[in-house]
């Protein structure tokens, strides 16, 4: 397959861009699009034939169900059953992060939703991806646009190393805002949870979502037990990768190994430390941290040192997503026996 390329330019008409992307999508072919959280890879969410492009390109196993994308609420009804939709905390929160579960309406594929009656919905905060999905005239399943277990795009240069010849076209915007996923929550369930925590914080959602919990999805730099979740690598770069406070990656780096390791480390942690290091941003801006922490587990796949170290960061805000992503890819450095 070939993949074209279009570049968005900033301020300039996007209208031929969202037309041929739309058409596309309406021929059954899939493109990846930006979103204010990661870039998606997306496809029909009505077509099983179209969907099945997006299992096929990512290697994504058939039993992880797909985010279906709609232009504005007023169109929710064309991806699930009204009646579970939750308006008045989804007109204060989209377009956003926000991702929501509810009960699937009958039209959208089996495929997106790993043959449940659930779907996952979000309407994204990105006027191309809202103009491509209401041009298309259906919802669009779409996960992020990297190959399954590796960090997810947030970068058309590091997508178009893994989705070249493996999508139709890719609609280039530039770095994503946050860089971070989407937060998903279930409102069907009493209490209602987050499924997973994304770039709206339980803060922001406390006072939508009476009684909302963020269970069980605590991971910690610390080598206390893990959830079950890190059992399972996701967002994963090729290095072995280790997760640590900063003091324990201090006296890693001044230990006998300390010279085995790369460091992905925040701003203010790396003038405390030697050797090769991969910056994240400031500790004092977690958005910073978040925006960057994809491109950055790719980095270092790219630079020397056998094996590869992270900082944890507070779980307040922004930093309970990180975490989570962190947690994901990385053991505790109290694996390695060496701290
Ligand atoms: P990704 O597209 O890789 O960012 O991930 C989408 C996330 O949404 C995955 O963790 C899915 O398991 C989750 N998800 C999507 N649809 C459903 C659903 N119907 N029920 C529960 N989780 C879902
Ligand atoms: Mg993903």
């Amino acid at each position: 397959m070939r993949t074209e390329i279009i570049r968005l330019k900033p301020g300039s008409s996007q209208e031929y861009a969202v037309k041929y992307a739309a058409e596309i999508l309406r021929s059954g072919g899939i493109v990846v699009f930006p979103t204010e959280t990661v870039y998606g890879i997306g496809a029909n969410a009505y077509s099983a034939d179209a969907v099945e492009k997006i299992f096929l390109a990512k290697g994504r196993p058939h039993d992880n169900p797909l985010i279906v994308h709609v232009d504005s609420l007023d169109s929710i009804g064309l991806a699930a059953d009204v009646d579970s939709v939750p308006y008045e905390p989804l007109r204060k929160l989209w377009p956003g992060p926000l991702s929501i579960l509810l009960k699937k309406n009958h039209d959208i594929s089996p495929a997106c939703t790993a043959g449940m009656d659930t779907v996952v919905v979000r309407c994204p905060d990105n006027d191309f991806a809202r103009e491509m999905i209401a041009t298309a005239g259906f919802p669009v399943a779409a996960p992020s646009a990297n190959v399954a277990g590796r960090p997810s795009g947030s970068d058309v240069q590091d997508i178009l190393a893994e989705m070249d010849g493996r999508v139709d076209l890719i609609i280039d915007a530039g770095k994503s805002r946050f860089g971070i996923e989407s937060t998903i929550v279930d409102p069907i369930h009493r209490p209602p949870r987050i499924l997973r925590p994304g770039a709206f914080a339980l803060e922001d959602l406390e006072n939508l979502f009476q009684g909302i919990v963020q269970e069980n999805l605590k991971v910690s730099g610390t080598g206390q037990p893990l959830t079950p979740g890190m059992k399972y690598r996701h967002y994963s770069p090729d290095k072995p990768l280790y997760v640590g406070t900063s003091d324990q990656i201090k006296e890693l780096n001044r230990s006998p190994h300390g010279d085995e390791y790369a460091y992905v480390c925040s701003r203010e942690l790396s003038r405390d430390i030697q050797g090769i290091k991969v910056e994240l941003g400031s500790r004092n801006d977690l958005y910073e941290i978040a925006s960057n922490l994809f491109t950055c587990l790719r980095k270092l796949d790219k630079v020397p040192g056998k094996l590869g170290v992270i900082e944890s960061f507070p779980e307040r805000g922004i930093g309970a997503a990180i975490m989570n992503r962190i947690g994901k890819a990385a053991l505790p450095l109290a694996c390695t026996g060496q701290t």
